[in-house]
Parts: structure tokens; C-alpha cells; sequence
């Protein structure tokens, strides 16, 4: 099967988001036998965060018609990002060639999401300023990456809390944001007014990961940070050189309350002395954590994530051979653009976009040396 009008993926967007706006644009009458098709496996659950088969999807997008390529959609429209510079590399490199290919589930073993204590999402979220935005800038809604995070209460861009979904998403089938809007009743996510600064300094750390992909950092760069913030915070011992983990746990429970971090099931209580945060400090890396563990250490250790991992790249640019400046700016760069691009002057001969404009679904919108096919 060839897909010849494969909609834009939006920056932020999910593949999940894109395959139900394809499915409702194209209007399949039996969507299980679509997915199937559509990622060449004989039984196909819809996945949020880790979608795998992405070759057989991708290898299915018409040929040269700036179709993102696979490791484009996992760095930009599956939670990829997030997770990657807390993960060793060979974990890491096999979470990728798991999503390539056909193995969902150890893709999702890989990230840790498993066996972590934070519940799996259940149920798709929005923001009801970005809905708005959404519509008014492409015509429609989608489902936003960085609102399907575990445990993510409110707008990274608008600071508001997210709506949920009342009915569980349990990965059944691909739903839209404009048929969820049409059909499910919506409940407020209820963060404590106290915390909604802690919760939007989360919500904008981890949009900026997925926004900025670190693929570089390794768990040794990640740790000597750490390590250089722990000790300016006093929690090194001077002749030692070992941490204070008792004072460490006390002071981070301190900054951001029990009753905050049980919300997010990220408590320390009654896991002492091996917490979590104990365990993280003690495994440099060996122990896979969940990023919103370490996203909240970061913020506890007074950096967001991007002036932590932009000092780690600073640091690295003074003389280190295992990491290459271009790689960072390379890594940005690729992010910022656009998927769905064609050279100038060669937009027109997308038989994609030819037949998506016959049915006056898409614009071509110009813009500097680019020129993108839009939603309109
Ligand atoms: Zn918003």
C-alpha cells in the first residue's frame, strides 16, 4: 500500500494524532484493518508514547515528498525526546531500533515506563487555549506530545490545567482531538493552586526536552552535572567527597511538599532509606529512572533543563572529543524544521499535495526557502 496524502504532522503532534486525523480526513470504514495496513502487522494496538513498525509505516509514505523519515517521527512526534537523555546509549539505541521495527513492547521496556511507579496515561488530554490557537492557525485540533506526558497537569504555553478525556483511552483505537471534542465528556485536571508554578515549571522543562532533543548526553556528562550542583548546594561531604542521601531526601521534601510530590507518584515517603531519589544519585545512571524524576531534581537543584543541559554543552565545547558542537546545533536545527518540507519549486510535483489540494484540504504555504503544505 502506498500513502499518497499522509496529513502534516503539526509541531508538537503526535504520530497517534496524525494516523486519527489521516483516518477521519479518509473516513476507513473499518479502522482496525486500516491500522493493520497502514503498519504491515497482523495485530496493531495504537500507542501514545512508543508506537513501533514505524519502518513499515514510513516505507509506505510516497517517495519524495519531504514524508518524514523514521527517526524524524521519534524524535519529533512520540515521547522519544524525553526519555533519551536519561537512558545509558546501547538502552537507548535499542529503544530506537525497537520502535523501528516490530517490537512495541520492549520499546516501552527500554524506556523503563514499565516498571515505573508512575501510572501509564490512561486517558488523552488538551488545553483549551491551544484548541483554539490550534483551530485558528491550522482548522483543527490535535493531541499536543507534550500534554500526554505521565502525570503532566497543565499547559507548558499557557500555564492553564489540562483537560482529560472521562473515558479511558485504553490504546483501542485512533481517536482525533476534533471527534474527542465532539463526543467525550471532558474533567478538569484539579492541580493545588500552591503548586501550579511547580507544575508549569515541569510542563515547560519536559516540552523543552521533546522540543530539543539530547541525544549526546551520556550518563557520565549527566552525573558530573549533577554532581557539581550537589556539591554547590552542600550536599557533598567535604573530605569524603560521598553525598549526604538523609539530608538530600529531607531538603527536596522540604522544597516541594509530600503532598506535591504524591500527586505525581513521585513521594519519597515510607521508601526510605532507598527512595527513589536515593537511588538515582547512587546508580550514576545504571538505574533507569523516570524523567520526571530527574526533571524535578534539576529544578530542586535551582537549573531548568534547558540552562542544565546547555551548561553541559558549554562545558563539553571547552576541548571534549566525545562531544561534537555540531551534533548539538545539528540536533536543534533539525528540530526547528519543519517535517513535511520541499525544496523550493519542487513542491508542485507531490502528487500528495496535488491530490490533497484537488480536494482543497491543504494549502501550500511559502515561507523563506521552504515551502510547507498546511492544513487549512
Ligand atoms: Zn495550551
Amino acid at each position: 500500500m502506498t500513502i499518497r496524502s499522509f496529513p502534516v504532522l503539526h509541531s508538537d503532534e503526535l504520530l497517534f494524532s496524525g494516523v486519527a486525523r489521516y483516518f477521519d480526513h479518509m473516513d476507513f470504514p473499518n479502522r482496525s484493518a486500516s491500522t493493520r495496513e497502514l503498519f504491515g502487522a497482523r495485530t496493531y494496538k495504537p500507542i501514545l508514547d512508543f508506537p513501533s513498525h514505524l519502518d513499515s509505516f514510513t516505507s509506505q509514505l510516497l517517495r519524495n515528498c519531504g514524508y518524514p523519515t523514521t527517526d524524524q517521527i521519534i524524535d519529533e512526534h512520540t515521547l522519544f525526546p524525553l526519555f533519551a537523555p536519561f537512558l545509558p546509549p546501547d538502552r537507548l539505541e535499542r529503544l530506537r531500533k525497537a520502535m523501528h521495527e516490530d517490537a512495541g513492547r520492549e520499546a516501552r521496556l527500554r524506556a523503563g515506563i514499565m516498571s515505573s511507579r508512575i501510572p501509564l496515561i490512561r486517558e488523552l488530554r488538551l488545553c483549551t487555549k491551544c484548541v483554539r490557537a490550534d483551530r485558528q492557525e491550522f482548522g483543527e485540533a490535535y493531541w499536543h506530545r507534550s500534554h500526554q506526558i505521565q502525570e503532566m497537569k497543565v499547559c507548558h504555553t499557557h500555564e492553564i490545567p489540562l483537560q482529560k478525556m472521562k473515558n479511558d483511552f485504553v490504546g483501542e483505537e485512533y481517536i482525533s482531538a476534533e471527534q474527542a471534542l465532539k463526543i467525550s465528556e471532558w474533567d478538569e485536571s484539579k492541580p493545588n493552586k500552591n503548586d501550579i508554578e511547580k507544575f508549569s515549571n515541569l510542563a515547560i522543562d519536559a516540552h523543552w526536552l521533546l522540543d530539543n532533543p539530547q541525544n549526546q548526553i551520556t550518563p557520565r556528562m549527566l552525573y558530573k552535572r549533577y554532581f557539581e550542583l550537589l556539591d554547590r548546594g552542600g550536599f557533598v561531604q567535604k573530605y569524603s567527597s560521598k553525598l549526604s542521601l538523609n539530608k538530600l531526601s529531607e531538603k527536596f521534601q522540604e522544597y516541594y511538599s509530600n503532598s506535591y510530590l504524591e500527586s505525581l507518584h513521585c513521594d519519597l515517603k515510607n521508601h526510605v532509606p532507598s527512595n527513589w531519589l536515593v537511588r538515582l544519585m547512587e546508580s550514576s545512571g545504571n538505574d533507569v529512572q523516570h524523567p520526571l524524576h530527574h526533571l524535578l531534581v534539576i529544578r530542586f537543584l535551582g537549573e531548568s533543563a534547558e540552562t542544565f543541559f546547555q551548561k553541559i554543552y558549554r562545558k563539553k565545547l571547552k576541548g571534549s572529543e566525545e562531544f561534537h558542537s555540531s551534533s548539538y546545533v545539528s540536533t536543534i536545527q533539525l528540530n526547528k524544521k519543519n517535517l513535511f518540507t520541499y525544496p523550493d519549486g519542487k513542491s508542485d510535483q507531490c502528487p500528495a499535495k496535488q491530490a490533497a489540494n484537488r480536494n482543497q484540504h491543504w494549502i501550500q504555504q511559502t515561507d523563506g526557502l521552504k515551502t510547507t503544505v498546511k492544513n487549512q
